[in-house]
């Protein structure tokens, strides 16, 4: 669960990287006379180029789209899913007398709180997805709900295959 959580925050300061990769670009006049450089440097005009050559090829950015199209209405469903999943096994470790690793017994033994917790957490995915969308990185938007219901999918499948321990 909290790795869910840790993953947002990680998105979020990828998030601020490609901000401050961008605020140059968009501060810089193009036809300005370059900044001093180190003599035999060609980097600057290397990056200028990719840039340029940037929006047809860059993985990252693809076509704009509504932010609520069919397949964010999948990926969303599927993080949804996750975090249902999510939920259903970690009661259900609960139940077999196995403690919570991420969260403490109290809060998932207190069913609405802990079912609340994974909405925030699907909400929370939603809004970074949007986050990303506004910024124009569409691939990453889709990438948030993918990896986030495949890491609570994953979690779900360890909380059941977990054994139950039996006193001898
Ligand atoms: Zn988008």
């Amino acid at each position: 669960m909290w790795r869910a959580i840790a993953c947002a925050f990680l998105l979020l300061a990828a998030i601020s990287a490609a901000q401050a990769q961008q605020q140059p670009a968009d501060g810089r006049d193009p036809n300005a006379p370059a900044a001093p450089q180190a003599i035999g440097s060609a980097a600057p005009a290397d990056q200028k180029k990719t840039a340029e050559a940037g929006p047809p090829s860059d993985p990252f950015v693809t076509k704009e789209h509504r932010f609520w199209d069919r397949e964010n209405d999948w990926l969303f469903a599927g993080v949804g899913a996750g975090r249902a999943l999510d939920y259903a096994s970690t009661l259900n470790l609960r139940r077999r007398g196995i403690d919570e690793v991420f969260l403490t017994n109290s809060i998932v033994d207190n069913h609405p709180l802990f079912a609340g917790i994974e909405v925030a957490a699907t909400a929370a995915s939603v809004g970074v997805s949007y986050i990303f969308h506004r910024t124009g990185h569409h691939r990453l938007e889709r990438w948030t709900s993918a990896i986030h219901a495949g890491v609570a999918v994953g979690g779900a499948l360890r909380n059941y295959a977990l054994k139950t321990p039996h006193p001898n």
